[in-house]
Order: structure tokens, then C-alpha cells, then sequence
């Protein structure tokens, strides 16, 4: 498509000021050690990461399309997708990573009171707050709306007691955004959502150790935590439409993870661990079928989240597509991970190493095993576009 004259001086001043703007340091590959997620806790690796986090804060480019009031970029769809493609032009680094942008942002914006925007946005924006995600409860997993964390109106506050699980980063978020059951006499319409503090007292968390070695997430505890009604989203009992609608959000992110944490790409790696043939092509012919057939499938993807963005923008999408986008994402990056562990052999074994960057390949692709999980199972994913896209009879 070509840019209107307006889009097109868009894209020159863009690409000039993030020229002028990004530091060196701050383009290229984007690693783990490249990720800021900030909090009251966060600290900046380099003095070039806070420059250039600053500098895109101050822009409101964090969150390019949210309105200025709320510390956004106020840009049109069309400009945050010329943004979107000078950035990855330049390769800039993403300067903060947040489930505030990618999940409880677009539920606020829908759902939240002005009063509640003005707060919260802003401090998302700004990487002042970091949030964390209380959904998962021990039986209440794929039947989320099982979930029996119970908040007990109490006038003008809620008093809250139960249990999440597999929360991610709980020890490490200010907030969370929280299901709780407020009427136990109904499944769905008897959640609310609420939001508060986790410096509140009553509120801990416990690390859960993974297969990978690290600890993303906790079993986390509420003991008579007192939670404001002025911190409750959307409606009273009505929060399961709260929740859905982040959902999507959340399913959207985890689809599009995919190459971002790779060091390299898939052919450099192979390339590295195999060699090339006489034809300058990867020695391992059976490797280089299975990496053409990855590609290929990769690029229609691509394009399927092209399209999905520009039904998004025209609101013409269907509401369950970001199912359809979770479990392909999903299942492409497991499968990305699996060739290159094949691809790099024994090597990519390898644990405990400064030249393995401590188990980075392994660490990683047991790490994506999660991604099927994580936000509903592709089980659960592949039920929603059953019922809702494909409209099969239900069982
Ligand atoms: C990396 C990671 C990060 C996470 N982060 C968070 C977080 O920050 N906050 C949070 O609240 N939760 C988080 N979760 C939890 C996640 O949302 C749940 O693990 C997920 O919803 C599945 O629930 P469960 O683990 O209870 O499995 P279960 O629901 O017990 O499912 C077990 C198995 O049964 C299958 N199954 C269940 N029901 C059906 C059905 N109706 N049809 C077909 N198959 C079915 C599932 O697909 C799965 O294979 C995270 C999980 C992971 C892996």
C-alpha cells in the first residue's frame, strides 16, 4: 500500500527521529538481556537502555495508539503501523515490556472508569508500575470460571482470601489484576475484576521452579486483603466480559512471540552447527527440507497476523480470531525451537557453559513448551474456533 502525502511525511520524520533517537546500543538483535519491564524495583542495565526508554516515554511511543491523556502516542492505526515498520526497520529494541501494555491497557481503556484511566494508564505507560496477572487458581485452569478466590463486599471495600497459581512475575509486580468470585451462586456472572497492590498487607507470593532453572512465576496467597470498590473493573459480577476481552489481548501477544528472543535465526544457526554444501546450500538435506517447510509455513503466518491487524483496525474482525492466532503462534514457535535443537545437535545440550551463554538454547526451548499452556491451552484455543469461528455443534 502506498502512504497518503501525510502518512509519507509521517514516515520521514519517524524514521529521522528514531535515526537521531535510538542509541547504538539499542538496535540489533533483541535478547533477554536486552528486556526492561519496569516497577518500583527496576533498575536500567545501561545508561543507553534509560535514554532510550526515556526518550520513547517522553514521545508516548510505549504505547503509540493510546490517547496523549493517558500517556500515549495518540497516533492513528495507520500511523502506529508506519511506526511500527520504521522501527523494525532500524531494528530498534522494544524499550519496555509490560502485560500492562499488552493486556490489563486495552481492558482499561474499554472497560475502566475515567477516574480509573487516569490513574493507571499513565504509570503503564511510563514503566512506573508493573503488573501481574491473577487469572489461574489451582482448579481452576482451562475452566477459569471455576476460579473461587472470593472478595467479600464489605460497604466500601472488598476483603479478599483465596489462592492464584502460575502467576507470572508475582514476585516481581507492583500490582495485579485479579479475578475474584463475588457471588457464589453463579458460575460466569458471579466474577468480578479487581485491581490492587500486592504491597498489601495479606497479600504473598511463592516461587515456582521450572524444568528450564528459572522461577517465572509463583503460587501467590490473598489473606483478608482489603481491596477499595473503586479499584473494581467494569461491573460488579462482571467481570468474566473484563476477562474475556483481555484474554484476547493476552492471546494476540503470546501468538506473535515467536522469533523475538533468538540470538540468531534458525538458518544462521543451522548454518553454524552443519555447514553449507558445494551449491552453498545447508549440508543436512533433510534439515533444509523441514527449515524451507518451517519458512514457508512462517511467512503465511506473517500474513494471516497482517490481515488480522488491518480487520482489527477496521473492526472487522471476528472477536475469536485471536484463538486461531494463539494456537498456530503457539505451535509454530515449539516448532521453530524443536528444529534448532536439532539443528545445533549435542551442542545445544549444553547447560552450565559461558559459551552455551549458560544453557541460552536449551533453557529457551523448554521455555516454549509453556507458550501452548500459557493463556489457554491450544486444547482450549482449537474449542474456541470449533464453536466460535468454525461453528461446529457443540458436544
Ligand atoms: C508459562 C506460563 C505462564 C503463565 N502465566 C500465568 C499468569 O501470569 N497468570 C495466570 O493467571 N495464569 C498463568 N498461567 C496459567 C495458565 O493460564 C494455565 O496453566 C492454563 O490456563 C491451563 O490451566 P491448567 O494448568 O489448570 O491446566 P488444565 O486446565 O488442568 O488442563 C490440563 C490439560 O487438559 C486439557 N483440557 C482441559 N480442559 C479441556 C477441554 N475442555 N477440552 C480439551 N482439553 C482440555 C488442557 O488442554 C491440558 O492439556 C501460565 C501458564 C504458563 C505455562
Amino acid at each position: 500500500m502506498t502512504d497518503t502525502t501525510e502518512l509519507a511525511t509521517f514516515r520521514l520524520e519517524t524514521r529521522e527521529w528514531l535515526r537521531l533517537n535510538c542509541p547504538h546500543s539499542m538496535r540489533g538483535k533483541f535478547g533477554v538481556a536486552d528486556e526492561y519491564w519496569g516497577g518500583r524495583n527496576a533498575r536500567f542495565i545501561t545508561s543507553e537502555q534509560q535514554l532510550w526508554f526515556e526518550r520513547m516515554a517522553a514521545k508516548g511511543w510505549t504505547v503509540p495508539t493510546w490517547p496523549r491523556e493517558y500517556g500515549g502516542g495518540g497516533l492513528s492505526p495507520a500511523e502506529a503501523r508506519v511506526l511500527e515498520q520504521e522501527f523494525r526497520g532500524l531494528e530498534c529494541k522494544p524499550p519496555l515490556l509490560s502485560f500492562g501494555i499488552w493486556m490489563l491497557g486495552p481492558a482499561l481503556l474499554k472497560f475502566g472508569t475515567e477516574a480509573q484511566k487516569l490513574e493507571h494508564l499513565p504509570k503503564i505507560a511510563r514503566g512506573e508500575i508493573r503488573w501481574c496477572q491473577g487469572y489461574s487458581e489451582p482448579n481452576a485452569g482451562s475452566d477459569l470460571a471455576s476460579l473461587a478466590s472470593r472478595a467479600e463486599d464489605r460497604g466500601d471495600h472488598f476483603i479478599v482470601n483465596g489462592q492464584k497459581i502460575w502467576t507470572s512475575f508475582g514476585d516481581k509486580a507492583d500490582w495485579i489484576f485479579c479475578l475474584v468470585r463475588t457471588d457464589t451462586a453463579k458460575k460466569h456472572t458471579g466474577i468480578s475484576f479487581v485491581l490492587f497492590d500486592m504491597a498489601t498487607p495479606g497479600v504473598s507470593t511463592k516461587p515456582i521452579q521450572l524444568i528450564s532453572g528459572k522461577s517465572p512465576f509463583c503460587e501467590t496467597f490473598f489473606d483478608n486483603v482489603r481491596v477499595e470498590k473503586s479499584n473494581l473493573v467494569g461491573n460488579l459480577n462482571g467481570g468474566w466480559e473484563v476477562a474475556k476481552y483481555l484474554l484476547t489481548h493476552e492471546r494476540e501477544m503470546i501468538g506473535a512471540m515467536g522469533e523475538g528472543a533468538l540470538p540468531q535465526s534458525l538458518q544462521q544457526i543451522a548454518i553454524a552447527a552443519v555447514g553449507l554444501d558445494g551449491h552453498g546450500r545447508l549440508a543436512d538435506l533433510q534439515l533444509r527440507a523441514q527449515i524451507a517447510e518451517f519458512d514457508m509455513d512462517e511467512a503465511a503466518f506473517h500474513a494471516t497476523l497482517a490481515r488480522f491487524g488491518e480487520l482489527a483496525k477496521a473492526r472487522k474482525a471476528h472477536p475469536a480470531m485471536s484463538s486461531m492466532l494463539k494456537y498456530y503462534g503457539a505451535e509454530l514457535n515449539k516448532r521453530r525451537w524443536e528444529l534448532i535443537m536439532s539443528a545445533a545437535g549435542s551442542d545445544a545440550l549444553e547447560w552450565e557453559s559461558d559459551r552455551s551463554n549458560y544453557g541460552g538454547l536449551a533453557r529457551t526451548w523448554l521455555r516454549t513448551k509453556g507458550n501452548s499452556i500459557e493463556g489457554g491451552t491450544s486444547e482450549v484455543q482449537l474449542n474456541v474456533i470449533a464453536k466460535r469461528i468454525l461453528e461446529l455443534p457443540g458436544a
